[in-house]
């Protein structure tokens, strides 16, 4: 299979099953898996935090963080385009009695400075209580600028919130920017970080923060049945993708450059070259059904999405050739 629908996709290769299989394992809500605890010290090391958190999915993760930071009728901003606010189930009204205020987000994926601090609330009884401001790098494939994230630091100082990542590819963006992961996440009181997209994880992801905050957040986890006991063969895993399938996401990076490319000299595509990391996001306005074309290369193992606004995603087990020979089923069903 061939297939671009999301660099969720990844399948754990050999030596990543033979290190899940030996990993060792304990009962990690009693804090005895050596695997799950490894890997939270190997993490804080990694991005400069005093605590982490192995959590069953990127969206547990932004949830746990922001059940963490607000309590019951507080509220966060983020991006109209966020993760945590569009894609994840309304989790925090739904489960955290958190309400979201979504901004638009400007083209490169940033919101800007004035509409937020438009949307602070003051302090009196007809509003949520304002507590924490949550980005999202890369977003949409998009990086954001190092400046921004700065700006961001300060500005939310200024105004007593406290600031999250939703970077559950926030490698992707250091790998572009040729940086190390913690130019990044300096910035930021709490920084969510998925193993099981481009990293090649099977399950998991990271929740990075104080003490404090990580405390808060291991009891919300165990309160959404978040509190798996021999997690260490998933959470070994995890590690063994943040040390060996970092680097490599420059290739789909690569691969991804090549793909818009060539998809772009496809008549009745027209694709966003802004993207820079591992997404490809075009419009098909020919006449030919682009559901059909998706139902015909299936049957030649290839998938994607269709859709008016189609996104094909790079990763781990997409080759130069992979893309070649969708780029030829395309093309001839075109
Ligand atoms: C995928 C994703 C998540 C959620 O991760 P899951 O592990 O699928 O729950 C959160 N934020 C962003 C930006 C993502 O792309």
């Amino acid at each position: 299979m061939i297939d671009f629908r999301s660099d969720t996709v990844t399948k754990p290769t050999k030596t990543m099953r033979d290190i899940m299989y030996n990993a060792p394992v304990g009962d990690d809500v009693y804090g005895d898996d050596e695997s799950v605890n490894q890997l939270e010290i190997y993490a804080c090391k990694r991005f400069n935090f005093e605590a982490a958190l192995y959590c069953s999915s990127g969206t547990q993760a932004n949830l746990l963080a922001l059940m963490a930071h607000c309590e019951r009728g507080d509220e966060y901003i983020c991006g109209q385009n966020a993760h945590n606010y569009k894609f994840e189930g309304g989790g925090a009204a739904v489960l955290g009695s958190i309400q979201p205020q979504p901004i638009e987000n400007d083209a490169d994926g940033s919101i800007p400075f004035n509409k937020i601090a438009a949307a602070i609330k003051p302090d009196d009884c007809h509003f949520a209580k304002t507590r924490l401001l949550s980005l999202e790098n890369t977003i949409g494939g998009k990086v954001l600028p190092l400046e921004y994230l700065a700006q961001a630091r300060d500005f939310v100082d200024m105004h007593n919130l406290a600031l999250h990542l939703d970077g559950a590819r926030a490698f992707n963006a250091s790998v572009e920017l040729n940086i190390d992961i913690t130019d990044i996440t300096q910035h930021f009181d709490s920084v969510s970080i998925c193993l099981s997209k481009g990293l090649g994880g099977p399950v998991g992801s990271l929740l990075l923060g104080s003490p404090a905050l990580i405390n808060k957040a291991r009891r919300w986890r165990k309160v959404l049945g978040g509190g798996m006991r021999q997690a260490g063969m998933l959470a070994a895993a995890g590690q063994f993708a943040l040390e060996h399938n970092v680097e490599r996401l420059k290739d789909d990076h690569e691969n991804a450059r090549y793909l818009a490319q060539k998809l772009s000299e496809i008549s009745g595509f027209t694709v966003d070259m802004t993207n820079t990391t591992n997404m490809v996001y075009a419009t098909y306005a020919g006449n030919i059904s682009i559901e059909e074309v998706a139902k015909a290369l299936k049957q030649q193992g290839i998938l994607f999405s269709p859709s008016k606004q189609l996104r094909l995603v790079t990763h781990l087990d997409i080759t130069r050739e992979g893309i070649d020979i969708f780029l030829n089923a395309l093309s001839a069903h075109i």
